[in-house]
């Protein structure tokens, strides 16, 4: 049994879309079952002080809480981990995703295709193209149909799929999990459990 990561969570104070209040995420992911989180706002990326700053006051130290974030690129939307606040910054939005995927990926961190089969935001067929170290499966914005054309697309691209909630509402956050191969202290484990394939969907929670 590995661990259990949510990797897609965005929190009302950097995502203006979301309604999550994030002094209450940690004791809502404990209850889902998880091991650890990402938060991944749009465009922001929590500095550590921040992540530890809400982890001391929700009294879980021993919680594995990160953070990576979204970016808008002209193709659709890029999930990015393992690289510095500072860089997050730097990708203007809609830049280029062949650009922002290089970038990612020359700094040591992985870039994931978010929704890539999701209405109105889905990727086109130049998806083939792109260098990503995954796609994101299954989540609560996309309904079946959707999960099942991002398994088959995951399937012929070759990639691992990532189950995540991309929670917007409390309730939802640690809905969809993956399951990954410990010891995961940072998220430059995470990463390299991710460039490894040391990992399993584990889909739909509850
Ligand atoms: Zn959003
Ligand atoms: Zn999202």
């Amino acid at each position: 049994m590995g661990l259990l990561f949510d990797m897609h969570v965005h929190t009302r104070r950097h995502s203006p879309c979301s309604e999550i209040d994030e002094t209450q995420l940690i004791r809502q992911a404990i209850k889902a079952g998880l091991d650890g989180l990402v938060i991944t706002e749009h465009s922001y990326q929590w500095p550590q002080e921040e992540l530890a700053e809400l982890l001391q006051a929700a009294g879980e130290p021993t919680f594995l809480l990160f953070s990576g974030a979204e970016i808008f690129s002209d193709q659709g939307d890029i999930l990015v981990y393992g690289i510095s606040p500072e860089a997050v910054s730097q990708f203007p939005p809609g830049d280029e995703a062949l650009h922002i995927i290089r970038r990612v990926q020359k700094l040591g961190g992985v870039a994931v295709a978010a929704h890539p089969t999701r209405a109105g935001l889905s990727y086109d067929v130049r998806i083939r193209n792109l260098p990503f170290d995954a796609i994101e499966t299954e989540s609560c914005n996309l309904k079946p149909h959707e999960q099942r054309l991002a398994w088959r697309l995951a399937e012929s691209l070759e990639l691992p799929g990532i189950t995540s909630s991309d929670a917007h509402t409390l309730e939802n956050a640690g809905a969809y999990a993956v399951e990954v191969d410990g010891p995961i202290h940072s998220m430059a484990h995470l990463c390299n459990a991710i460039r490894l394939r040391a990992f399993r969907a584990r889909g739909k929670l509850k």
